[in-house]
């Protein structure tokens, strides 16, 4: 169950009732260091599937924008932040090393929730997770409208310890004004950006300014689309440790990550 179905339209009451049923499910992608001798798998991000009964499921491009009109997304945020924390929970428990992280995708609503940072604290107390293992992996619009409430979120996650990773980085706006101002650990280099690579000059020159502009900043800089070995070679001899792509693993159930490794 890896494919997505062909486009459907999706309505709100069925999205509702798939959320409350627990029929929405959590695929996860490796994130993996490439700069030792072997890859190494370092964290996983959390992609969230809709399951169809006849196989396939309805890809989040399709239902995350309609979660997000109707304040679903709200709920499913927080419900992707706390599964990530008992799946960790239970990988530390059977014997993960330390370091292994979790990534979830948060909406740009959650961070205008006054108690967004303290539902986040009260999952990593009870499910004890240490923060600095969770990552939340924000996109440059939850920034853009400059909410007072959102600015307090992300003080309050970073001091914490939570990781703050802005998710498809070059895409936005402000994307330097961003690096300078918010209190991140790491950055994702847009797909966009990399799938031309390393024959585009065009990306292949953006890459590699961003990925020496993330050093001098102290950031981490994943590479987010990764589906061939050319441009992994390529990342890594630019100084790129960490990637996520088709080229390291699709996302999937955990599960077959765990077997797999
Ligand atoms: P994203 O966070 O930038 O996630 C990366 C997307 O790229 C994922 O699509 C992933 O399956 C895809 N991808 C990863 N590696 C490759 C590759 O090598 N080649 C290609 N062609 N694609 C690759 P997906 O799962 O369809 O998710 C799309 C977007 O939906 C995500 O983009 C994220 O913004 C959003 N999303 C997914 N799950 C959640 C969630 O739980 N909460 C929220 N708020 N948003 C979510
Ligand atoms: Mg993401
Ligand atoms: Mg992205």
């Amino acid at each position: 169950m890896t494919e997505a179905a062909p486009s459907t339209t999706v309505q709100t009451s069925d999205l509702t009732s798939a959320f409350e049923n627990g029929d929405l499910l959590l695929h996860y992608q490796p994130k993996v260091n490439v700069s030792g001798r072997w890859p190494e798998i370092v964290g996983y991000e959390a992609l969230a599937r809709w399951p169809l009964a006849g196989g396939g499921f309805i890809p989040p491009d399709q239902f995350i924008p309609l979660a997000e009109e109707c304040g679903l997304v709200l709920s499913l945020d927080i419900w992707v932040i706390e599964t990530v924390c008992q799946e960790l929970a239970h990988l530390q428990a059977g014997g993960a090393r330390s370091g292994l992280s979790m990534s979830a995708n948060v909406s740009p609503q959650q961070f205008r929730q006054p108690h967004f940072a303290q539902s986040v604290a009260d999952i990593l107390t009870h499910t004890g997770i240490a923060p600095s293992d969770l990552t939340l992996e924000i996109t440059e619009r939850a920034v853009l409208d400059e909410n007072e409430t959102t600015g307090r979120n992300i003080l309050a996650l970073s001091e914490i310890g939570v990781s703050l990773s802005l998710d498809d980085f070059g895409t936005g706006y402000s994307s330097l004004f961003y690096l300078r101002d918010l209190p991140l650990k790491e950055i994702k280099l847009d797909r966009s950006f990399i799938s031309g690579l390393p024959h585009r000059r065009q990306d292949a020159a953006i890459v590699s300014a961003t990925i020496n502009l993330a050093a001098e900043l102290g950031l981490r800089v994943v590479a987010e689309g990764v589906e061939l070995p050319g441009q992994a070679a390529w990342l890594r001899l630019k100084g790129c440790q960490t990637v996520q792509g088709f080229l390291y693993g699709r996302p999937a159930v955990l599960d077959h990550h765990v077997t797999a490794l």
